[in-house]
């Protein structure tokens, strides 16, 4: 049976060569990048070659790339631990609807500890429109923190703008950019943003790594109580073999975004326009533009996300619904309801998330078999009568 993995937008797979080059870093140069001895030192360099790297990558300094576990924890350090350093700045925070949980769970924590929070709506594209944003900050607003492209819609956020805005007010802007880091080119300066978080394991690196940027002159904290890693600021053993495989990653993506060929967003309007040609009732969701390239998301009235996966997964196909949560419940995502969908057609969500292994044959074979599993869905579903 084939076996095609359309969900890179939940992982991606670790490149051949990205595996190749953290290898050694198990079986040869294991030592603890804080010793003292040659073992150590070598690690350390590898550390410090990689910071180097994935500062590249981000368009920053090495000295403001602290590695972390990933990109929840880099959310939790960026948002906790700036409104916890900086308690003069006000406190009033801002976020938006569609938010991973990663920062909208961390911020409703924050409420919940004596914050004031506003959570931004959103247009039915999924954008923060930036007159809303001006609407709500506040002289107290310490810190707006907004995802530069959502992980369901694929939507790309005016962040250029949104940092302006906050900068204005004398907010601090953090945005969780795991969707667009090694995706599209993503330079912390061009944005103007002061935090920013990324993940590895979304761009061909490792699970369990990655890595917060924190501009100069921005005060945070350590997360954890430990050791002086990372300048102070993350505790703990490095984990030196992930964070030589993220940057081996982000330097495979820089040659990949360098390379001016965009395959995946022609791949992506390929599957879009055969599903819309072939399934009536159908909605995009996202913006049609203003989206990350690979990733297709729709809704099909009258049928169940989940059930679509299933019968997807049947055909060898790897996708994802909004509809359909880690939690199993049965409740639409918060980001379908944030965009307005109605309950019954956020239902039926279906994410088909592409990477850059996949090929024009898999876009066909996905247009073969899925047209008549929502057609069989509907006619089994009282909805479809
Ligand atoms: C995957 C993802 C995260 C979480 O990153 P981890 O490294 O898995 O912790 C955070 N935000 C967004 C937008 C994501 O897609």
């Amino acid at each position: 049976m084939k076996s095609i993995y359309m969900d890179h937008s939940a992982t991606t797979p670790v490149d051949r060569e990205v595996f190749e080059a953290m290898v050694p870093y198990y079986t040869d140069i294991y030592g603890n990048s804080s010793s003292v001895h040659s073992q150590g030192q070598k690690a350390y360099r590898a550390l410090e070659e990689s910071r180097e790297k994935v500062a590249a990558l981000l368009g920053a300094k090495p000295n403001e790339i602290i590695f972390t576990s990933g990109g929840t924890e880099a959310d939790n350090q960026a948002i906790i631990t700036y409104l916890a350093k900086n308690p003069k700045k006000g406190n009033h925070i801002i976020t938006s609807a569609i938010e991973h949980h990663a920062v909208l769970h961390t911020c409703e924590f924050l409420a919940q500890q004596g914050f004031e929070l506003t959570v931004l709506p959103v247009n039915s594209y999924g954008e923060v429109e930036p007159d809303t944003l001006r609407d709500a900050i506040r002289p107290n607003t310490a810190l707006v923190s907004i995802m530069h492209a959502n992980n369901e819609i694929g939507t790309i956020e005016p962040i250029k703008e949104l940092a302006a805005i906050a900068h204005e007010a004398g907010a601090v802007f953090h945005t969780d950019a795991v969707q667009t880091v090694g995706k599209i080119p993503v330079n912390v300066t061009e944005l103007g943003v002061d935090l920013l978080s990324a993940s590895a394991h979304k761009l061909y690196g490792p699970k369990g790594v990655g890595c917060l940027y924190v501009s100069k002159g921005v005060r945070i904290g350590s997360f954890m109580h430990g050791g002086g890693h990372e300048r102070n600021l993350r505790a703990g053993t490095v984990n030196v073999p992930g964070v030589v495989g993220f940057a081996q990653a982000a330097e495979m993506a820089m040659q990949r975004l360098s390379s001016r060929e965009a395959p995946l967003a022609g791949l992506a309007k390929r599957l879009t326009d055969g599903i819309f040609a072939a399934i009536p009732n159908t909605r995009l969701t996202g913006h049609p533009e203003k989206r990350l390239p690979g990733s297709v998301s729709v809704c099909f009235d009258y049928v169940e996300g989940e059930s679509i996966l299933l019968m997807l997964d049947n055909h060898g196909i790897m996708a994802s619904s909004g509809s359909a949560c880690a939690s199993g419940s049965l409740d639409p995502s918060h980001v379908l309801l944030a965009i307005g969908l109605p309950h019954e057609a956020a239902h039926g969500s279906l994410r088909l998330t592409m990477g850059k292994d996949n090929t024009e044959e898999d876009v066909d074979y996905i247009l073969k078999v899925l047209p008549p599993i929502i057609k069989n869905l509907r006619v089994m579903s009282p909805l479809g009568q």
